[in-house]
């Protein structure tokens, strides 16, 4: 878990963004606040970074995508990133890389750098389905009802294991079964019902009552819940751990409260 935190500037937690490292081939998904920093502190450069997963497009999970591509480009990666992500995602990628940098890219181009290694590779994802089938492992998607703006969950399979990231919003009534039999699941928790229900943005966002159904029905071995939005409004740092107990008081597997930095080993 790179980042933890969600839109505001919480001193205590990054951007959403995490990693899976799977025998050192690094997938990244999303690319919020500090995502880089908060890779380097794990000893991973930018350049190390083989594909990048976007789950929307809104400002929090994305604003490090620059960052990460140019330094990933000036500490001379090996191959072009990958990135994929919802409808949209070629045209942000195209007009945040290039038109604002051109000073910059002209200048470093003078001194000898190779302009091919620069621009990501894009693929938008427009279907539910499996897209990605690689050697060591297979990405599929799926849609969650998220403000109204393409929004995508995305399940890995490596070997016997199976893991779930979700960006934001509602999943619908087939998710339980997209995340069936998983091993991790990584998912938003933006407040209490009380408190989601008091916020304009608030049903675009799920709680705990709503992730515990779906961590039983899916038989979800352990839950993380990130992007605590209600952390960074009330500044209450034990909010986590009350919205932990109560998906656990209807959940027997394991949930835990992200932190940046957390890691978990699954082989
Ligand atoms: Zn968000």
């Amino acid at each position: 878990m790179l980042g933890s935190g969600a839109v505001r500037d919480n001193p205590h937690r990054g951007g959403p963004s995490q990693i899976l490292n799977i025998d050192n081939e690094i997938l990244m998904f999303d690319c919020g606040r500090s995502a880089s920093t908060n890779l380097a502190r794990t000893g991973i450069g930018c350049e190390a970074v083989d594909r990048l997963f976007l789950t929307h497009l809104h400002f929090d999970h994305i604003v490090d995508v620059p960052y990460l591509v140019f330094v990933g480009w000036i500490k001379k990666r090996k191959n072009r990133l990958q990135i994929y992500g919802p409808n949209g995602t070629k045209d942000f990628v195209t007009k945040i890389i290039r038109p604002p940098f051109q000073q910059d890219i002209e200048s470093r181009l003078k001194h000898g750098k190779d302009i091919t290694l620069l621009d990501p590779v894009v693929y938008e994802v427009h279907q539910a389905s499996q897209f990605l089938l690689a050697n060591r492992y297979q990405i599929s998607s799926t849609f969650i009802d998220h403000a109204g703006i393409p929004t995508l969950a995305y399940r890995i399979n490596v070997g016997n294991k199976r893991i779930v990231i979700t960006g934001d919003g509602i999943p619908d009534e087939k998710f339980p079964e997209f995340c069936h039999g998983a091993d991790l699941l990584s998912i938003e928790c933006s407040g209490t019902s009380e408190f989601l229900d008091q916020q304009a943005w608030g049903s675009w966002h799920i709680g705990p009552a709503d992730i515990a159904q779906i961590a039983s029905e899916a038989g979800i071995k352990i839950v993380i819940i990130k992007h605590l939005v209600i952390e960074d409004i009330t500044g209450d740092r034990t909010i986590g751990n009350s919205m932990a107990k109560q998906i656990q008081s209807h959940y027997s597997g394991e949930v835990i409260v992200a932190e940046d930095g957390l890691t978990i080993n699954l082989s």
